[in-house]
């Protein structure tokens, strides 16, 4: 029996799918197949394409069409967000200093009595911001295309043309004046030939992935004292410590040893409680093995729980995420690298798009180390994210956002939450627009006529 003949026959009789998966990734070691040409449909021109449609990817649509520029916007899953959505994140950090595009969102949530204030941090009803974000997309003509996904670029010369997506309508072209990547993973600068980093220096080794999950069936002066949140104005210390005692009482021990459970409103609840050591985010079929076994484990904990009655005795998940929590995946190199020096100093920058309040934040790499949060020797002072961070150093016409600027690794477990990276997509946005209206490429853009634009 030939390998693919042993899969298809280890699949139909239950086979466990650890061996099925690792047996997949061999397929790499066959004779590659040999595609042949093929003329592929430029679908439409825009002025402003970004690719991937997450906090940073919505928030540079929002502001490249605000400005007047058409913007397509093309996302992987079937809603925008990313992983404030289809990864279920219910929790909105730094955001307390931002103006603008974070503030609106806010609003919004705030106003359909989806919001959860605990002093500077948000919590959020996923579905909501779900709905807010189609909203305001669609208020500002922002042309979305959803479940689509960029799988190659065309950058002829170093200039980036056009980005090319597979879905169900095939293979199809895009072509934009200025292109901005906020896939979170870099995807479309990779494709066009940008360089970029990956993992801590030295050891290559990322930020572990997490799956997420809604639970609900537990009431919040049950459970004050396991919630963050809840627990300290309460004068309870240490709710993930608490939880996990009591995640080990029901004869369970957490893969990510400070689970959290956040409370989002009305009994509903998010928990994260999963860490996915050594697998990277672009690479399918170990996204697919961490996705398997962070959903078992998630069940597994909140079934373990339920067992001791008590206050957990009604405990469901309602949801796990529909996309795993990516921490980190490339950082693609651009004009200036923000680094844990720029952390350490406080770095200021005449061409600063955002200030970054957040500390350094790096889940462990190693489980045989630590499963928390790993101390490491650098103490972030407020830093300045510039404009330089985000314009692709190998490609024209390219902007990033996100995620995945160009950063090192321990600068990247700082600025990466949600309210910077909102405040990056707006910058990028504003700058794709001004870029694609006055002819020239993103880096010849001096930053007080992008800043102005931002004002507006
Ligand atoms: C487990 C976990 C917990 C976290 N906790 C917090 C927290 O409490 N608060 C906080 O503020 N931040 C938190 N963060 C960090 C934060 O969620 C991310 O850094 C942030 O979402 C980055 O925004 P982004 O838009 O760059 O990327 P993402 O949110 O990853 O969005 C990228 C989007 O691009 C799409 N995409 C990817 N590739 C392609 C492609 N090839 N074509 C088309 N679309 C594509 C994806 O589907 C996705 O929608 C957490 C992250 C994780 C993983």
């Amino acid at each position: 029996m030939n390998r693919r003949m042993f899969l298809h026959t280890a699949a139909a009789i239950g086979a466990a799918p650890r061996l099925l998966l690792s047996a997949a990734n061999e397929d790499t070691v066959m004779k590659p197949y040999h595609e042949p040409a093929r003329d592929v449909p430029v679908v439409e021109r825009a002025d402003v394409l970004v690719a991937g449609g997450g906090p940073a990817g919505v928030a540079a649509a929002l502001a490249a069409a605000r400005r007047g520029a058409t913007t397509r916007l093309i996302e992987a899953n079937g809603c925008l967000g990313g992983t404030w959505t289809a990864g279920l994140l219910s929790w909105i950090l730094d955001s307390g200093n931002k103006k603008g595009i974070i503030k609106e969102i806010i609003a919004e949530l705030e106003k359909r009595g989806a919001v959860a204030r605990y002093g500077g941090d948000v919590g959020y009803d996923v579905e909501t911001m779900k709905l807010v974000l189609d909203e305001l997309c669609l208020a500002a003509g922002v042309r979305v295309q959803l479940h689509t996904r960029v799988a190659a670029a065309h950058a002829p010369d170093g200039r980036l043309g056009l980005a090319i997506t597979e879905s169900k309508s095939g293979r199809q072209a895009w072509a934009a004046d200025v292109f901005v990547d906020a896939t979170g993973d870099g995807d479309l600068a990779a494709r066009a030939g940008c360089g970029s980093d990956y993992g801590r220096e030295g050891t290559g080794q990322a930020q572990p992935m997490s799956v997420i999950c809604l639970v609900t069936g537990i009431a919040p002066e049950g459970v004050a004292e396991f919630v963050r949140g809840l627990a300290e104005p309460k004068g309870e210390r240490n709710p993930k410590g608490r939880l996990k005692a009591e995640m080990e009482r029901a004869g369970v021990s957490p893969s990510y040893a400070q689970p959290t459970l956040f409370y989002i409103r009305d009994g509903l609840f998010c928990m994260m409680a999963n860490h996915e050591y050594g697998v990277a985010g672009t690479n399918a079929a170990q996204l697919t093995e961490a996705t398997l076994r962070g959903r078992a484990e998630v069940h597994k904990l909140v079934n373990a729980l339920r067992t001791l009655g008590g206050v957990w005795k009604d405990m469901r998940i309602v949801a796990t995420a529909e996309h795993i929590g990516v921490r980190e995946g490339r950082r693609v190199r651009g004009l200036y690298q923000v680094t844990a020096d720029d952390l350490a100093s406080g770095a200021r920058h005449d061409d600063a798009v955002c200030r970054v309040n957040f500390p350094v934040d790096v889940h462990s790499t190693d489980p045989k180390q630590d499963k928390g949060i790993t101390r490491e020797r650098v103490r972030a002072k407020p830093y300045d994210i510039p404009y330089r961070a985000l314009v692709a150093k190998d490609v024209t016409g390219l902007l990033l956002a996100g995620r995945c600027i160009s950063g090192d690794f321990i600068a990247h477990s700082s600025y990466r939450v949600t309210g910077n990276a909102v405040a990056m997509g707006a910058a990028a946005g504003a700058a794709a627009a001004l870029a694609a209206k006055s002819n020239r490429p993103p880096c010849e853009l001096p930053w007080p006529e992008v800043q102005k634009t931002l004002s507006l």
